[in-house]
C-alpha cells in the first residue's frame, strides 16, 4: 500500500467573490447612512469576523466531504491514501484488517464494485478463478451468466442470494456461492463467497452408485453360486467329477465378485477425489517398471519396453499412475492375442500437440479417438504413456464407449475375464491427473492406448537448477 500526502483543499472562488461583495455593499450602506468613518471601519470589520467564521465552518464540511471521497476510493482500489487525520487512520487500518481477514479465508472470497470491479480477491479465489493480476472486470473473471445476473440482482436489490452451482469441466464439482451487499458510505460493494461442496455431494453419489452397482453387478455371480450349491447338495451330490467341475466355477464366480467390489471401491474412491489434482512428483519410467517387474514371468516375455533410465516426472500419485500403466498393460497382455508382444513407449517434455500425434497417431488407416482431454493450459509439458498389443483390434462403433462403466466390446471379451471397470479407473485417473486417454485400434492390427500426463516445469532436464556440487 503507498502512502501519498493528502492534497490541499481548492480556494472556493465563488464563496471569496460573494465575501468580498457582502464587505462592499455592507460598507457602503454604513457609510451612507452614517458618513462616520469610525463606524464604516468597525462594521466592516464585524462584517467580516461574521464572515470568516462562517466560511470556515463551510471549509470543516468540505474537507469532510473529500475524505468521504477519499474513503470510497480507497476502498474501491484496496489501496489507501492517507492525510493525518485521525479518522482517516482508523478507516485505514479497518480496510487492513479487513483485507487480512478475506486474504486467509479458506473459500474463496470476490469483491465486486458497483462498476463491475474486482477489488479484493483472496488466494482461494485466485487459484479457483485463474485471476491474473491485471485482471480487474468480475465479468471477465467469472463467466457464468447465472452469477453474473444474481450479482446484479443484489446491487439492485440489496437482498443477499446464495446459489448452488455445478461444473463438470475439467471434472465434476459441486459449489454454494453466497452474494451479499454491503456499503462503504454511500458507495455499494457486493461480496461473493464460494463453498465447495464437492466432496459432500460426491460421497453422496458414491454410495448411491456403489450400491446400485454392487447390488446389479453381483447379483449374477451370485445366483450362479446359489444354483451350482443346490446341485450339488441334490442332483450331483454323489458324482464326483460334476462337483470338481462345479467348484472350480463356485471359485471363479467368487473371484469375480471379489474383484468387482475391489475395482467398485477404487473407482469410488478415485471418483471422490478427482476434483483434487495431485501435487506429488513421480517417476513415470521407474512406476511403469515395477509394474512390468512384478509379472509372472510368461508374460513379462511378451512385454517389449526399453526406457533409457532417465526419470520420467509426472505430477502425480505413485499408486494412481501404476494403476493406470497395471490396467493398460494388463489388457493388452488379456486381449492382444495369446504369445503376442505388447509395446510399451514412454516418452516426455512435450508440447500438448506433440503428446497428442505420439499418443494417437502412430499408425496410419486405424480409428482413433480421445476418451478423455484436459482442460487447455498455456506452455504446459506432458508425458505419454502408450501400450500397443497386435491382438484383434476393436471395431470402430465401440470406441466412444470403451471407458463407460461394464462396457464390454463382446467381440474382444468373450472368454476373458473382467470387470469392465478398468478402463473407467483409467479415464477417472486420468482426469484427476488433468491429463488425456486416447485409444487407436484397427481390426486385424492391433490396438493402443495411451495417457499423457503433466509435467512438472521445474524438473525439466534443460530447465532444473545447475548442481551445486563440482563434477
Ligand atoms: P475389463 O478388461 O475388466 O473387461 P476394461 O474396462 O479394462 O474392463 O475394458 C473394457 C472392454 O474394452 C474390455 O472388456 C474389452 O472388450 C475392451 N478392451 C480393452 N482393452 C482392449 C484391448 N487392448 N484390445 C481389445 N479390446 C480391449
Amino acid at each position: 500500500m503507498s502512502e501519498t500526502t493528502p492534497e490541499p483543499i481548492p480556494p472556493n472562488w465563488p464563496v471569496i467573490a460573494t465575501i468580498l461583495g457582502v464587505l462592499f455593499v455592507a460598507g457602503g450602506l454604513i457609510y451612507g447612512l452614517s458618513q462616520d468613518v469610525g463606524l464604516l471601519v468597525v462594521g466592516i470589520l464585524g462584517v467580516g469576523v461574521c464572515l470568516a467564521v462562517g466560511w470556515w465552518l463551510g471549509a470543516e464540511t468540505t474537507t469532510a466531504h473529500l475524505e468521504t471521497q477519499r474513503l470510497a476510493e480507497a476502498a474501491q482500489t484496496g489501496g489507501m491514501r492517507t492525510s493525518g487525520m485521525g479518522r482517516l487512520d482508523d478507516t485505514r487500518d479497518a480496510i487492513r484488517f479487513a483485507r487480512a481477514a478475506i486474504e486467509a479465508s479458506p473459500d474463496p472470497v470476490l469483491i465486486i464494485d458497483q462498476n463491475g470491479r474486482l477489488v479484493g480477491t483472496n488466494q482461494a479465489s485466485r487459484d479457483r478463478y485463474s485471476i491474473d493480476p491485471g485482471q480487474s472486470r468480475f465479468s471477465a473473471v467469472i463467466r457464468r451468466p447465472n452469477l453474473v445476473e444474481a450479482v446484479d440482482e443484489v446491487f439492485a436489490t440489496g437482498e443477499s442470494r446464495t446459489l448452488s452451482v455445478e461444473s463438470r469441466v475439467p471434472v465434476d464439482r459441486y459449489e454454494r456461492v453466497s452474494i451479499a451487499a454491503f456499503s462503504v458510505d454511500s458507495s455499494r460493494f457486493v461480496l461473493m463467497s464460494v463453498q465447495d461442496e464437492t466432496e459432500a455431494r460426491m460421497s453422496e453419489r458414491m454410495r448411491a452408485d456403489f450400491l446400485a452397482n454392487a447390488s446389479h453387478e453381483l447379483r449374477t455371480p451370485l445366483a450362479g453360486i446359489i444354483g451350482f450349491i443346490e446341485t450339488l447338495r441334490g442332483p450331483a451330490r454323489e458324482d464326483e467329477a460334476a462337483r470338481d467341475r462345479f467348484l472350480e466355477i463356485m471359485h471363479l464366480q467368487a473371484d469375480r465378485m471379489s474383484r468387482l467390489i475391489s475395482d467398485l471401491l477404487s473407482l469410488s474412491r478415485i471418483e471422490l477425489n478427482e476434483h483434487v489434482a495431485p501435487t506429488a512428483r513421480s517417476d513415470f519410467t521407474a512406476a511403469v517398471q515395477e509394474i512390468v517387474e512384478s509379472l509372472p514371468p510368461d508374460k513379462q516375455s511378451r512385454i517389449r519396453f526399453a526406457p533409457d533410465g532417465d526419470p520420467l516426472w509426472v505430477i502425480g500419485d505413485w499408486d494412481e499412475i501404476q494403476q493406470i500403466a497395471a490396467n493398460l498393460i494388463d489388457n493388452a497382455l488379456k486381449y492382444g492375442g495369446a504369445d503376442s508382444p505388447v509395446k510399451i513407449k514412454l516418452n516426455g517434455w512435450l508440447d500438448r500437440e506433440t503428446a497428442l500425434r505420439l499418443a494417437m497417431r502412430d499408425w496410419e488407416g486405424a480409428s482413433r479417438l480421445p476418451l478423455t482431454s484436459p482442460e487447455l493450459e498455456r506452455d504446459r509439458l506432458y508425458c505419454t504413456l502408450r501400450v500397443e498389443d497386435a491382438g484383434p483390434g476393436i471395431a470402430r462403433q465401440h470406441l466412444p464407449r470403451l471407458s463407460e462403466r461394464f462396457y464390454r466390446v463382446e467381440e474382444t471379451a468373450t472368454g476373458k475375464s473382467g470387470t469392465g471397470l478398468g478402463l473407467a479407473i483409467v479415464k477417472h485417473i486420468v482426469n484427476r491427473h488433468r491429463g488425456g486417454l486416447v485409444v487407436e485400434s484397427e481390426q486385424g492390427r492391433g490396438t493402443a492406448f495411451a495417457v499423457y500426463l503433466p509435467q512438472p516445469f521445474e524438473l525439466e532436464p534443460a530447465r532444473s537448477e545447475p548442481s551445486l556440487t563440482p563434477a
